[in-house]
């Protein structure tokens, strides 16, 4: 979320710059953090919601592996630009994660670990399905009570808010939609976010997890109508059909 990037030698030009901080370890993370901040006061927390995150999503996935990954928690949005070169509140490459954590904005520990396993399993998919899944575990594994924070406001229940939007025009085409790179200003990241989950949630009830899970890996961002033959073939349906009964499905 919030311009999750690949570039090869990141998570090393992170790590050079972050490892002298204090790290919190964990079964699956190490978590970084700066002295006297709030992530330091929250730290026993914070490792406790993200091993039981880690265990929700790979409970979901089938996965069985024991990914160890580094977490980087920043006091504010510009020092975490700084050492990342990326703007956002969120980040995630690889098996790194870096995260803005204070007062007024803290992650839901879902979305971007969504990203880095379901990466791990199934490689890059495209934009829509990449965030749709993210944004459709973290309403549906997390328990919590974290998504009051503006920043962190697509991951919020979807459902109502892709109604609205249905019901005010506003949303993409299908095709439009698997055409965006989501997260940049240009694909409304208020309406694609949700109206992503809300693609996943249907794909999944209509062809299952499993075809779901291959058809998500069979996709690349590189070729849109490679996309929708291949989504048209796990759903055996044409692509204006697949779109027509997703809309009936967003407003019943
Ligand atoms: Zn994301």
């Amino acid at each position: 979320v919030y311009g999750e990037v690949k570039v090869m030698s990141l998570e090393k030009q992170i790590y050079d710059k972050m490892s002298h901080l204090p790290a919190a370890r964990t079964p699956h993370f190490n978590i970084y953090y700066y002295q006297g901040g709030v992530a330091e006061k929250e730290i026993d927390t914070i490792k406790t919601q993200r091993e039981v995150a880690y265990e929700k999503i790979a409970e979901y996935l089938g996965f069985t592996e024991d990914l160890k990954m580094d977490l980087y928690l920043f006091e504010d949005e510009n020092t975490k630009a700084e050492v990342t070169g990326y703007i956002g509140a969120g980040l995630a490459y690889g098996k790194c994660m870096a995260e803005v954590y204070n007062a007024q904005c803290k992650l839901n520990p879902y979305h971007e670990l969504v990203h880095i396993i379901a990466g791990y399993m199934y490689g890059d998919s495209v934009s829509a399905m990449a965030e749709g899944l993210a944004v459709y575990l973290t309403n549906n594994l997390n328990d919590m009570q974290v998504c009051s924070y503006d920043m962190d406001e697509v991951n919020g229940a979807y459902d109502e808010k892709v109604r609205e939007f249905k019901q005010s025009g506003e949303l993409f085409a299908l095709k439009d939609l698997l055409s965006l790179s989501i997260g940049t200003e240009e694909s409304k990241p208020d309406i694609s976010y949700r109206q992503a989950a809300s693609l996943v949630e249907f794909t999944i009830k209509a062809i299952g997890k499993h075809n779901f899970f291959n058809l998500y890996a069979s996709l690349s961002s590189a070729d849109i109508n490679d996309a929708i033959e291949k989504i048209e073939t796990a759903y055996k349906q044409k692509i204006e059909d697949i779109e027509k009964q997703w809309l009936e499905y967003v407003i019943k």
